[in-house]
């Protein structure tokens, strides 16, 4: 192995041997999502003495962890999800990810795990997407890119319930295909009547395993019930429509507003969803971010006034919500998907480089 140290102060230690073009490129043809990960992880190390140190780029592999580490028990883990995007030229970008720098750290705080630097996690995934440049798919093979996972967790060896004193941060890639391979196909959702995914006070805007994990069994339910994805509801009324168990919910209004729901402490705070609010109010929609119940939906669609509802996020982009089931009944949404769609391409064309990016959005990797 070549170990080598960069101006960032990360040790680079190459694999031996790297899998050829030939072998990416097949894989590339049809990569699925997170199944395939490429060559190479980045790894900081956080102690309470040291703070972060030993910032390193690896051989993909396992991690050695004691059995009593802190994330076995506890489930101190949060983690993030953004995207690198070849463009025409070869460069290769990724969307916002100051804005991810900055939840990892609210979700930090959260879940009270050390606040790493933006510059740190800025410099570990452009470490790591420059090692493995070649696992980012070619330009023009539709809406294919790099799914990048930053996570951190809690690896201090004792059971006693309290913060972990030792951490790690760690990024790994994976080659994504198209969302909608298949074509463009509208969701079903399941409301779930019976589980909450996140409460007044608890974790609901950190973007932490925890929540990830409460929420399969309702999405187990919502699949036993024909349906594809679960909406939660809030957790004291069961009335306003929170979010997806992984995407926040628009819904578009035949005069031209969008609502979407208005973010209390208990909804993930999506880069999506808050890039898709500025396009709309650029183009002269109005869109409010407030309180939507369940029978707004419902009266909603009924009455014609709303005429699409979709759900976003980074792996989806944006996903048209075709029907909306719960015990009991079940209503299907207008086959409109005119201001969804249009988003969706507003969107996809900044983040491939076919439009100008005038927010300043994007962030060059390579
Ligand atoms: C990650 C996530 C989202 C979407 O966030 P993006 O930043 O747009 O990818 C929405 N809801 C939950 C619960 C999430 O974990």
């Amino acid at each position: 192995m070549t170990t080598t140290t960069t101006s960032t102060a990360f040790t680079v230690t190459e694999r031996e041997q790297r899998r050829s073009p030939e072998e990416i490129g097949a894989i590339l043809e049809n990569p699925g999502f997170g199944n395939v990960f490429t060559e190479h992880m980045a790894m900081i190390e956080w102690d309470k003495g040291q703070g972060w140190h030993d910032a390193r780029v690896a051989p993909y592999g396992p991690i050695p962890l004691d059995p009593s580490a802190a994330v076995f028990h506890y489930g101190q883990e949060i983690f993030e999800g953004l995207k690198a995007y070849r463009h025409e030229d070869g460069t290769v970008w990724t969307f916002r990810p100051e804005r991810n720098a900055e939840r990892l750290n609210a979700s930090a705080r959260r879940l009270a795990l050390p606040e790493l630097p933006p510059t740190m996690f800025l410099d570990a995934i452009k470490e790591v997407v420059r090692l493995d440049q070649a696992w980012v798919p070619p330009a023009g093979s539709g809406e294919t890119s790099l799914y990048i996972r930053p996570f951190m967790i809690a690896t201090e060896e004792a059971l006693g319930v309290r913060p972990s004193n030792r951490a790690l941060f760690s990024v790994i890639c994976s080659p994504a295909g198209a969302y909608f391979a298949g074509g463009l196909k509208p969701v079903s959702l399941w409301v779930s009547e019976k589980y909450v995914r996140a409460a007044p006070g608890g974790t609901g805007a950190a973007k932490c395993g925890g929540n990830y994990a409460a929420s399969l069994a309702s999405q187990a339910e919502g699949i036993e019930n024909g349906c594809d994805q679960v909406v939660f509801l809030d957790a004291q009324e069961h009335l306003a429509v929170e979010e997806l168990g992984g995407m926040n919910l628009f819904f578009v209004y035949a005069d031209g507003r969008i609502v979407t729901p208005e973010l209390t402490g208990t909804i993930l705070p999506g880069v999506t969803r808050s890039s898709l609010i500025e396009l709309a109010r650029e183009r002269g929609l109005t869109v409010e971010e407030r309180r939507f119940t369940i029978d707004e939906w419902r009266d909603g669609v009924a009455s014609g006034q709303i005429s699409e509802v979709f759900a976003c996020g980074t792996a989806a982009v944006i996903t048209p919500v075709g029907r909306l089931a719960w015990n009991g009944g079940e209503l299907t949404m207008p086959d409109t998907h005119e201001v969804s769609l249009s988003l969706r391409q507003e969107l996809l064309d900044i983040q491939y480089g076919r439009a100008e990016d005038r927010h300043g959005w994007l962030y060059q990797l390579v």
